[in-house]
C-alpha cells in the first residue's frame, strides 16, 4: 500500500476525488499570466483533492498527512497568479471553497471561514447593518477570503485602508496546525501576521476575522484626460483628497484603455488616458468639479445610465487590479504584467521620470495606494513580453529609481517579495508544520535557509520538475 492509499483509508468518509480532469484544475491557478511560471509550474499535479465539510474533517486530513507523510497544499478558488496554490511536491490539495459560511457580524468586524466570497461577505455586512470589507481583491466573485489573507495583497479599498498587511484589515484568524495532532491556534493583533501571506505554509485557517467600515453607495466613473500627467495628478490628488470618498483609483495610459475596454470603448478615445475610479454617491459634485479643475472629461459614470444600458459591461471592479492585465492578454496573449511599488515621498516626480525611460513594451497602469498613511502606487504594468531576462531589465530600471519590485514571476513568498520570512516566521512555521508538509517549495527560509534571494537567479525547488 502507498502513503497516499494509507492517507485515503484514513480520511474514510470525507469526501475525496483521485481521478479524472477535476484533478488537474484543482491543481492550477492563474500562474499562466506568467510565461515564467507557465514553464515551471505546467506539470505539477495533487494526488488527491480533498473536500473537508468543516473544522473537524481539516483536523483528521491534516493529522492524517502527518502520518504518511503527505504534503498539503489548502486552495480557496485558485485564482493566485504566483502559483500559490499549486502543489509543487504533489499529494493533497484541501478544497476550502465549500466551507464557506458567515458566522458573526457586529459593527466593525465579520467572522467568516475561509471558503467564503468577499462578495457574499459584503452583501452580508451591507443587509446587516450598511458596513462593507474595508479591502477585498477584484475576484471578489470567484475567490475565497481564505485565499485573499494567505495569498492576496489588496485592491479595492486599499486608497483608503492600505494593503491587507495594514492594521485593522485582518483582526483574528483561527488556524489548525499540521501535527501528530493537529491543533488549533488563534491568533490576534498583530499575531496574525505570523499567518498572513504565507501562502497556507503556517496553518490552514478555519475562521477568519476581518475589518468592517460604513458602506457607502459606490458609482463607477471613468474620467478621461490628454495628458497621461494631468491623469496621474488627478489620481493622486482624488486618493489623497479627504473631502471626496473614494474606494478604488487607478489609471492607465493610452492607447491601453481604448484597445482592451472593448465594452467601454464607445466612451473611449484612441489617444485617451483613463482614471477609473469608484466614488462615493455623495462625493460625486466634488468629484465632477476636481475632474474638471485636472482638465479631464467625465466620460463613463453608472448613476447616469439605464439598469439595460449597463446590462454585460464589467464594473470598474473588473478592469482594474489584475483585471488590467487580464484585459491586457485577451487582446494580446504575448503580454504579462510586473508589480511594483512607488516610493511614497515624490509620486509625481517618480511617474514622471519613469514615463520618460519605458519604452512601448511597457503599458503604464497604477493603482493608487496607501501605505504608512500615505498615498502611493502600486503600480502593475502590462509588458509585452520577449525573454526572461527583458523582464528582469525593466525590474532593474524600476529598481534603480527607488521602487520595489514584487515579481510575479516566481512561485516563493521571498521572491514575490511582499513578505521577508526572517527567524521569527521559520519559527513559527516549526511549531505548525515541523515536518514542513504544508505547500512545500513555497517558503525559502525553510527550504533552504542558505540561499541567497538577492542572487537574482530564480529559486527551483528541486521537488519540482520543471517543463523542458
Ligand atoms: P487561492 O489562489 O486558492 O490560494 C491563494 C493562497 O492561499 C495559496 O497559497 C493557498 O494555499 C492559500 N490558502 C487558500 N485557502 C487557505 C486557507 N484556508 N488557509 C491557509 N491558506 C490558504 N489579488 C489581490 O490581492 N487583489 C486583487 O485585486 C486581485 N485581482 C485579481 C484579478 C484577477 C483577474 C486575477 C486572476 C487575480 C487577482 N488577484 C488579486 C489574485 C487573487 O485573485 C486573489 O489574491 C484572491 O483573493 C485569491 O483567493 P483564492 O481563493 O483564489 O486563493
Amino acid at each position: 500500500m502507498t502513503n497516499i492509499d494509507a492517507f485515503k483509508a484514513d480520511i474514510a468518509g470525507i469526501d475525496f476525488r483521485d481521478q479524472g480532469a477535476i484533478v488537474q484544475q484543482k491543481s492550477r491557478d492563474f500562474f499562466w499570466y506568467s510565461p515564467v511560471l507557465r514553464r515551471q509550474l505546467d506539470k505539477a499535479c495533487a494526488d488527491v483533492i480533498v473536500i473537508p465539510q468543516g473544522e473537524a474533517d481539516i483536523l483528521r486530513v491534516l493529522a492524517a498527512a502527518y502520518r504518511h507523510d503527505i504534503p498539503v497544499t489548502a486552495r480557496g478558488a485558485g485564482t493566485g497568479n504566483f502559483g500559490q496554490s499549486v502543489p509543487l511536491s504533489g499529494g493533497v490539495v484541501l478544497d476550502l471553497s465549500p466551507f464557506d459560511a458567515i458566522t458573526d457580524i457586529r459593527p466593525g468586524a465579520i467572522v467568516v471561514q475561509p471558503g467564503a466570497k468577499p462578495i457574499a461577505v459584503d452583501q452580508a455586512a451591507r443587509d446587516q447593518g450598511r458596513q462593507e470589507l474595508r479591502v477585498r481583491p477584484t475576484t471578489h466573485r470567484t475567490a475565497t477570503m481564505g485565499g485573499f489573507v494567505a495569498g492576496g495583497i489588496g485592491g479595492i479599498g486599499s486608497v483608503r485602508y492600505g494593503t491587507l498587511s495594514d492594521p485593522g484589515n485582518v483582526l483574528k484568524l483561527r488556524i489548525a496546525t499540521l501535527e501528530a495532532e493537529p491543533r488549533i491556534i488563534e491568533l490576534s493583533g498583530a499575531d496574525v501576521f505570523k499567518a498572513m501571506h504565507t501562502y497556507g505554509t503556517t496553518g490552514v485557517y478555519t475562521e477568519l476575522e476581518l475589518g468592517l467600515t460604513e458602506a457607502h453607495d459606490w458609482v463607477d466613473v471613468l474620467a478621461g484626460f490628454d495628458r497621461f500627467m494631468a491623469a496621474s495628478r488627478f489620481g493622486y490628488d482624488i486618493a489623497n483628497d479627504e473631502g471626496v470618498v473614494v474606494n478604488e483609483v487607478a489609471v492607465i495610459a493610452a492607447p491601453f484603455p481604448y484597445d482592451s475596454f472593448i465594452h467601454h470603448q464607445k466612451y473611449i478615445r484612441t489617444g485617451q488616458h483613463v482614471c477609473l475610479v469608484k466614488v462615493a454617491a455623495s462625493s460625486l459634485a466634488a468629484f465632477e468639479e476636481a475632474v474638471a479643475r485636472h482638465d479631464g472629461e467625465i466620460i463613463f459614470r453608472t448613476d447616469e445610465m439605464e439598469c439595460t444600458d449597463l446590462t454585460g459591461l464589467p464594473s470598474v471592479d473588473e478592469m482594474v487590479w489584475n483585471h488590467t492585465t487580464l484585459r491586457g492578454i485577451r487582446m494580446d496573449p504575448t503580454v504579462t504584467y510586473l508589480q511594483v511599488l512607488y516610493p511614497a515621498e515624490n509620486v509625481l516626480g517618480v511617474i514622471e521620470n519613469l514615463l520618460g525611460k519605458m519604452n512601448d513594451e511597457v503599458t503604464t497602469h497604477l493603482e493608487f495606494i496607501r501605505v504608512g498613511g500615505k498615498i502611493t502606487c502600486y503600480a502593475m504594468p502590462v509588458v509585452r513580453y520577449t525573454t526572461d531576462d527583458r523582464l528582469d531589465e525593466i525590474n532593474l530600471a524600476y529598481e534603480e529609481l527607488g521602487c520595489r519590485v514584487f515579481n510575479p514571476h516566481r512561485y516563493t513568498i521571498e521572491e514575490g517579495g511582499m513578505k521577508a520570512t526572517d527567524e521569527a516566521q521559520v519559527a513559527f512555521k516549526r511549531e505548525t508544520d515541523p515536518k514542513g508538509l504544508l505547500n512545500p517549495g513555497k517558503m525559502i527560509a525553510w527550504e533552504d535557509p542558505d540561499y541567497s534571494v538577492s542572487s537574482g537567479s530564480m529559486y527551483l525547488f528541486p521537488g519540482l520538475e520543471p517543463r523542458t
